[in-house]
């Protein structure tokens, strides 16, 4: 065979239907978030972040920054093994106390990504648990999906946010069979946020237990950071909150909290925890540093959500469309794969705005989309300067807009 010819004509197919990734280059500027230098093949400048996942801007936050030094002065680079052979450092430790904590559960497993925590964690309970049946959200996230199918039990999606439907199947299934319902709090796409307490009530009337993904919600909601589920004052229902600490706490890795028997579960049959090298020390301080101030801070949420709000308020005084929903992400909606990708390598090479276009399959087509996320860091020119350019761009396009 000829690999190098298969491989190129892989891409080929890529590029056809215009979803081939292109990264962007970017080295961001500690101190000035969201500001980070643009490196191209025609030379470097500076713009500004519109997509980031460091949502609150953690990831520089100088309490991060210089526990992560204390850290590496501390005890050196990497970890040195897995958790089991000598890897478990003291930071590590305490990182699990500080996030069980947060979730009001007894314990908490760290794992080297949220990706790495879903996949593990629905994997190995769907090996181990003998007749499990997954219940899973249409819209969960790839690392979900990849981890049930990896637990090889049966599974059964059920319509994205949809009471009716999950109880359907819920009902038709063997009464006797144990049963699992996995689902996320707010969904990274749309933005939309799933109905927890009628799904818990649900998992209760069904004998189920739940597994709640809350990777964009962390840090960002409840009094203390502990996200929707804490907001509502669900989190004792939940038997399993999954979290990321990459995300709006700054850092790297992931985890799970709930009982100290599950986790202890986890931590002795998931191959994806055992047989991997710990994460670095200087993460797990980041991380811990992080998360202790968003549980007394209040200032990053408030303005966050006053950023979102204010960034709505001015997309519909242009009538640039955008889907509404209760979160912080703001989906401004192209609807066509070529314009998104257009729009966006505009706003990068002449306005100095990057936001990275969302296609299929990330999201159906004809929804494209740029999804757009404020942060408290960003300014009232910033939201200005990218409004005018969406404005702009809507002209350019004759996009339609949305008559308010
Ligand atoms: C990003 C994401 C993950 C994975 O978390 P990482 O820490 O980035 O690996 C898991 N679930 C959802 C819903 C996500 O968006």
């Amino acid at each position: 065979m000829d690999f190098e010819a298969f491989f190129k004509n892989e891409l080929d197919g890529l590029h056809q239907e215009g979803r081939y990734r292109v990264f962007a280059d970017l080295e961001r500027h500690r101190g000035s978030f969201p500001r980070a230098t643009h490196h191209t093949a025609d030379g470097t400048k500076d713009v500004t972040v519109w997509c980031s996942n460091d949502y609150l801007g953690m990831g520089q936050h100088p309490a991060v920054i210089s526990a992560m030094h204390e850290a590496i002065d501390h005890c050196g680079a990497g970890a040195g093994g897995t958790r089991n052979i000598s890897g478990t450092t003291h930071y590590h430790v305490l990182l699990e106390r500080e996030l069980a904590d947060l979730h009001g559960k007894e314990a908490g497993l760290i794992f080297n990504s949220g990706y790495m925590s879903n996949w593990a964690t629905l994997g190995t309970l769907g090996q181990k648990i003998p007749g499990l049946i997954i219940f899973s959200d249409a819209l969960n996230h790839a690392s979900m999906i990849e981890g049930i199918r990896h637990g090889k039990c049966e599974r059964v999606i059920w319509k994205h946010n949809d009471l009716e439907d999950l109880e359907a199947k819920l009902a038709a299934a063997d009464p006797k069979a144990p049963k699992l319902i996995a689902f996320e709090s707010v969904y990274s796409m749309d933005g939309d946020i799933s109905p927890i307490k009628e799904i818990c009530d649900l998992a209760d009337k069904y004998g189920a237990m739940t597994y709640l993904d809350e990777v964009h919600a962390v840090g960002m909601y409840g009094p203390r950071g502990g996200g929707i589920a804490e907001r509502e004052g669900l989190m004792d229902r939940i038997t399993i909150i999954e979290g990321t600490l990459g995300k709006a706490f700054g850092v790297m890795g992931g985890y799970i909290t709930a009982s100290t028997a599950l986790c202890d579960f986890i931590r002795s049959f998931a191959s994806g925890f055992i047989f991997t090298t710990a994460l670095p020390p200087t993460l797990a301080a980041g991380a811990i540093a992080s998360i202790r101030h968003l549980k007394v801070s209040q200032m990053e949420r408030a303005r966050h959500q006053e950023r979102v709000r204010k960034l709505r308020g001015m997309l519909d005084k242009h009538g640039i469309p955008h889907m509404p929903n209760p979160s912080h992400i703001v989906p401004v909606m192209v609807g066509d794969a070529a314009k998104c990708k257009w729009i966006s390598d505009i706003l990068l090479d002449t306005c100095n705005i990057y936001v990275q276009p969302i296609n299929y399959p990330t999201v159906p087509r004809k929804t494209e989309r740029l999804r757009i996320t404020p942060t408290p860091l960003h300014s009232d020119a910033d939201l200005e300067h990218l409004v005018n350019s969406l404005h702009q761009m809507w002209s350019r396009c004759a996009l339609a807009r949305h008559v308010a």
